[in-house]
C-alpha cells in the first residue's frame, strides 16, 4: 500500500484545498464527497485499491470490503482529467444497483454519469454512452461496439471511441468468459444471380465427396477436386480465389445429401422453413448459414431468397483489450496474476484485508465416489441445519443442485436454489444466505457481486449466526481453476467476521478422470469402493496436484488458442476501424473518381452527393466482405487439423492463409464498386439507390469458440504444436510462386480440405 499517498490524500482532504487536478487532490475531493452524501469515510485499503485502479493495475480485494467505492475515486480521476470511463459490472442488475447507489457521490463531484443495461433503448444509448462514467456490462458494451457495424447513418454510430474501463469481478470476464464471442447476424437480401442454380444442377451425378458423419460436413475427395476443377474450368479449386465456388459446391453438396426435407427443414409457401432440431418444431425466420440457405432452395427450384450471415464478432477478450487503459478488481486474482500479465498487460496488487480474516478453511475432504461425496455433504448441511447456522453450498451445475435440494426435501431441510435465471431475485435470495437456518444452493457464479452478511440483510440474528460459527460454506467437486473454489470460500468471513469453508472432492470427478489422477497414484488408488471419507495422504496430496495441472493446461490451451484468434481480430479492427471512418467522413473512399463512369455520374447526380453515396456504399461493401472473411475463416477452422496430415504448424498455415484471403478478397472491392457505380447511374435521382443492408439483425453469445478446435479428438493434436516443430517446412510465397510450388500448395490444401 502507498501509505504516504493515503496520507497526503487524508490530509488534502481534512484541510479542504485540494483544488487542482492530481490524482490525490481529486482522490481527497472524492473522499470528502463520499462522507458528505453516503455517509460513510473511506478506508485507508479502498484509497489503495482506488490508487492502484487508478494505475491500470488488477486490484485483489477481498470479498465486502468494499470494491465498488474505490472504482468510483479511479473513476472520477480520470473523468475530471478530460477522459471517459467504463465500470463494467458483473450484470444488469448490479449495474443499475452501482450507478444508484454511487450517482450521489459522481453528483457532488460534477461528474456526469450513466448507465446502460439490456433494457435500455438503443436510441438513447448514444446520449448516456457521452456521459462521463458509465455504469453497464462487458457484454451489452460489447454488442454496442459490434452494432454499429451495420449502422450506415453516421448519426446512429453509439459506441464512443474506448479510453479507460474498469472490470468488476475482473477474473470472471477477464478470464472464464473471455473467449466467449459476441456475434451480430443478420438476415441478406441477396439478388438470384443464379450462380448457386447453376453449380447444383452441374454437380448432378457428381460423386467425388465424402461425408463426415459426426459434423455432417461435406469433403471433396482428390479425385473429387480434380472432377470440380474441370466442371467449373478452374485452375485450383482450393485457392482463395474460388473460395467462393468451393463454398457453393460444399453447400449444394451437404444441401442434396445430407439436409432431409419434413426432418431438417419444410417448403411451404415456395419457401425453405428450418425445423429447430430439439423442439421439432419449424422455426420460421431462421436461415441455414452461409451458402446453405441457397444451395437448399436450388434443391428445390425456390427462388433463392435470403440468407443468414454472421456480420461481426468479438471475444469478451478482445473487446476489454480495445481499452487503451484498463483496470480490473476482483476477490481473486492472484492465482491469475500471470494470466492477467500476458494477456492484458497489467500488473496484478493485492489489497490487504481491512481486518484479520477470521475464517477456518478446511482442507480438501475426498471420497470414493460422488455418491459417498453427496452422502457427506448432505450430512455437513444437516449438521449445520441442525444448530441453525446459516449453509451456503456452491455446486457446479444446476442439475447438482436441484439433486442436493432433493435429498434435503426428503429429510424436511428447506432450501433456496439458485439457477441464474434472474439476477434481481438471485441478488435478493443471495444476501440472505447468512441469515439464521438458511440453506442456499448455489452454482459457481450466482450473486457474484453480492454482500453476504451474517444474520441476514438487516443483520437481525448477526450475534446468533456468529455464535453458530458464522456462514458455512460448502464447496462441492474441484473446478477447473483454484481461483473460482477460493471465490466461493470467499463468500463467508468477510470484514473480518468468523465463518468456515469445506471442500469436498470424489475420484470419480471429470476433472480426475481427465487428469488421469489413477495414474498419478499407482498403488495409492483404492482397489475396491471405501465408504466415508478417505484418509491416504498421498491421494490427498495427488488431488491437489490435479488442480495444479488442471489450472496449467488450460491456461496453455488459451495462449495456443489466442494463436488463431489474434489474425481475425487484427483483420476486423482494420475492416470497422475503415467503415466508421468513411462514415464520419474522416477518410473517403475517392475510388469512384477513377472510374470512366465518374464524370458522367458527376454531371447527372453533383460531386458531393455522390462521394456522400459513395462512402456509404463501400461502408456497405465493407460487411459483405468481412462477413465472406468470416466465412471463409470459419471452413478454414473447419479443415485446419488436417494440416498434420502435411506435416506442417496448423497455428501458422491458418494464419498465412486468414492473411492471403484477406488480401486477395481486399484487392477485388475496386472492381465491385465500380459495379455499383454502374447501377447508381442506372438511377433516376440518387436517393433511389437501395444500398442493401440487413433486414433484421439479431445478437447472440457464442458458448465457446474454442469448441471450434475441440470438438473433434483429432483436432485435440493441434495443439501439440511443438511435434510439428521439427517437420515444419518453410511457410509459402503465394503469390509469385513457381508452377511446382503451386503444385505443392495445391497438394497442401487438398489434404487440408479435400480429405479426411
Ligand atoms: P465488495 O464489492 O468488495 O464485495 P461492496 O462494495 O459490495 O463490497 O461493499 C460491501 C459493504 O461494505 C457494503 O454494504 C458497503 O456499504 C460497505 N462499505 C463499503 N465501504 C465502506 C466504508 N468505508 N465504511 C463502511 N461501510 C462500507
Amino acid at each position: 500500500m502507498d501509505n504516504k499517498a493515503i496520507s497526503e490524500i487524508k490530509e488534502l482532504a481534512n484541510s479542504g484545498a485540494a483544488s487542482g487536478n492530481s490524482t490525490e487532490e481529486i482522490f481527497a475531493r472524492c473522499y470528502n464527497a463520499v462522507k458528505k452524501t453516503l455517509g460513510i469515510t473511506p478506508f485507508d485499503e479502498q484509497l489503495a485499491a482506488a490508487l492502484a485502479l487508478s494505475k491500470g493495475r488488477m486490484v485483489q480485494m477481498h470479498t465486502g470490503e468494499g470494491k465498488t467505492l474505490c472504482a468510483v475515486f479511479a473513476a472520477c480521476a480520470h473523468a475530471i482529467n478530460g477522459g471517459q470511463v467504463h465500470i463494467m459490472t458483473f450484470n444488469d442488475y448490479l449495474a443499475d444497483r452501482d450507478y444508484n447507489w454511487m450517482k450521489p457521490v459522481y453528483d457532488e463531484m460534477g461528474v456526469t454519469l450513466g448507465v446502460i443495461t439490456e433494457k435500455t433503448p438503443r436510441e438513447e444509448r448514444a446520449l448516456i454512452y457521452q456521459k462521463q462514467v458509465v455504469y453497464t456490462t462487458a457484454k451489452t458494451a460489447g454488442f454496442d461496439y459490434l452494432r454499429d457495424f451495420v449502422e450506415l447513418d453516421p448519426k446512429k454510430l453509439c459506441f464512443p471511441k474506448p479510453d479507460f474501463a474498469i472490470f468488476d469481478e475482473a477474473d470472471s470476464i477477464l478470464i472464464d468468459e473471455a473467449r466467449i464471442p459476441l456475434v451480430i447476424a443478420g438476415d441478406v437480401a441477396v439478388k438470384d444471380d443464379g450462380s448457386v442454380g447453376e453449380v447444383y444442377k452441374k454437380l448432378e451425378g457428381f460423386s467425388g465427396f465424402e461425408i463426415d458423419e459426426e459434423t455432417k460436413n461435406v469433403y471433396l475427395t482428390d479425385e473429387g477436386a480434380d472432377e470440380a476443377e474441370s466442371l467449373f474450368g478452374v485452375r485450383m479449386i482450393y485457392s482463395a480465389d474460388n473460395a467462393g465456388l468451393l463454398a457453393k459446391i460444399c453447400a449444394c453438396l451437404k444441401a442434396r445429401e445430407v439436409l432431409k426435407e419434413d426432418k431438417d427443414y419444410i417448403v411451404k409457401d415456395g419457401k425453405i422453413v428450418l425445423v429447430d432440431e430439439f423442439t421439432g418444431r419449424t422455426a420460421p425466420g431462421r436461415v441455414f448459414p452461409g451458402e446453405l440457405q441457397a444451395a437448399a432452395e436450388a434443391k428445390h427450384g425456390l427462388k433463392i431468397t435470403s440468407r443468414g450471415r454472421i456480420i461481426g464478432s468479438i471475444a469478451l477478450q478482445y473487446f476489454a483489450r480495445l481499452y487503451p487503459k484498463l483496470a480490473g478488481m476482483t476477490g481473486t486474482a492472484e492465482t491469475a496474476r500471470e494470466e492477467f500479465e500476458k494477456f492484458y498487460g497489467i500488473l496484478t496488487e493485492i489489497i490487504p484485508t481491512r481486518l484479520p480474516l477470521k475464517r477456518i478453511d478446511r482442507p480438501l475432504e475426498l471420497y470414493y465416489d460422488k455418491d459417498e461425496k453427496r452422502k457427506a455433504v448432505v450430512s455437513a448441511i444437516k449438521e449445520a441445519y441442525d444448530t441453525e447456522r446459516p449453509v451456503l453450498v456452491g455446486t457446479e451445475s444446476i442439475e447438482e443442485s436441484e439433486r442436493f435440494a432433493e435429498e434435503l426435501k426428503k429429510l424436511g431441510i428447506p432450501c433456496s436454489v439458485l439457477n441464474a435465471k434472474n439476477d434481481a431475485e438471485e441478488a435478493a435470495v443471495i444476501a440472505n444466505a447468512g441469515k439464521r437456518k438458511a440453506v442456499t444452493i448455489s452454482t459457481n457464479m450466482a450473486g457474484r457481486g453480492v454482500d453476504i452478511k451474517p444474520g441476514g440483510e438487516d443483520g437481525a440474528d448477526k450475534s446468533f449466526v456468529e455464535e453458530a460459527g458464522g456462514l458455512l460454506v460448502i464447496i462441492v467437486s474441484m473446478r477447473e481453476s483454484e481461483r473460482m473454489t477460493l471465490q466461493l470460500r470467499g463468500r463467508s468471513g468477510r470484514q473480518g467476521d468468523i465463518g468456515e469453508s469445506r471442500f469436498f472432492v470424489s475420484l470419480d470427478e471429470d476433472i480426475m478422470i481427465k487428469n488421469e489422477f489413477k495414474k498419478l497414484c499407482g498403488k495409492h488408488y483404492p482397489s475396491e469402493k471405501i465408504c466415508g471419507m478417505l484418509s491416504d495422504k498421498t491421494l490427498i496430496k495427488e488431488a491437489q496436484r490435479v488442480q495444479r495441472i488442471s489450472e496449467g493446461d488450460t491456461f496453455d490451451d488459451r495462449v495456443k488458442l489466442m494463436k488463431y484468434t489474434l489474425i481475425g481480430e487484427k483483420h476486423r479492427e482494420i475492416t470497422f476501424s475503415r467503415r466508421t471512418s468513411l462514415l464520419l467522413g474522416t477518410h473517403n473512399s475517392g475510388m469512384w473518381k477513377k472510374s470512366p463512369l465518374y464524370e458522367k455520374a458527376v454531371e447527372k447526380f453533383g460531386e458531393e452527393p455522390l462521394n456522400t453515396l459513395e462512402n456509404k456504399v463501400l461502408a456497405a461493401l465493407l460487411n459483405e466482405f468481412h462477413s465472406d472473411y468470416l466465412d471463409y475463416t470459419a471452413y478454414l477452422r473447419e479443415g485446419i487439423h488436417l494440416t498434420q496430415i502435411a506435416g506442417r504448424n496448423p497455428a501458422e498455415e491458418y494464419n498465412i492463409a486468414c492473411e492471403e484471403y484477406y488480401e486477395s478478397a481486399a484487392q477485388s472491392i475496386p472492381e465491385r464498386m465500380e459495379e455499383k457505380l454502374a447501377d447508381v447511374l442506372e438511377c433516376e435521382h440518387i436517393e433511389d439507390y437501395n444500398i442493401e443492408t440487413p433486414t433484421k439483425i439479431y445478437t447472440y453469445l457464442l458458448n465457446d469458440m474454442a469448441e471450434d478446435f475441440k470438438a473433434k479428438p483429432i483436432l485435440l493434436n493441434v495443439f501439440n504444436e511443438e511435434e510439428f516443430e521439427e517437420e515444419k517446412k518453410a511457410p509459402k510465397n503465394s503469390d509469385n510462386a513457381d508452377n511446382a510450388e503451386n503444385d505443392e500448395k495445391k497438394g497442401f490444401f487438398k489434404k487440408l480440405f479435400g480429405k479426411k
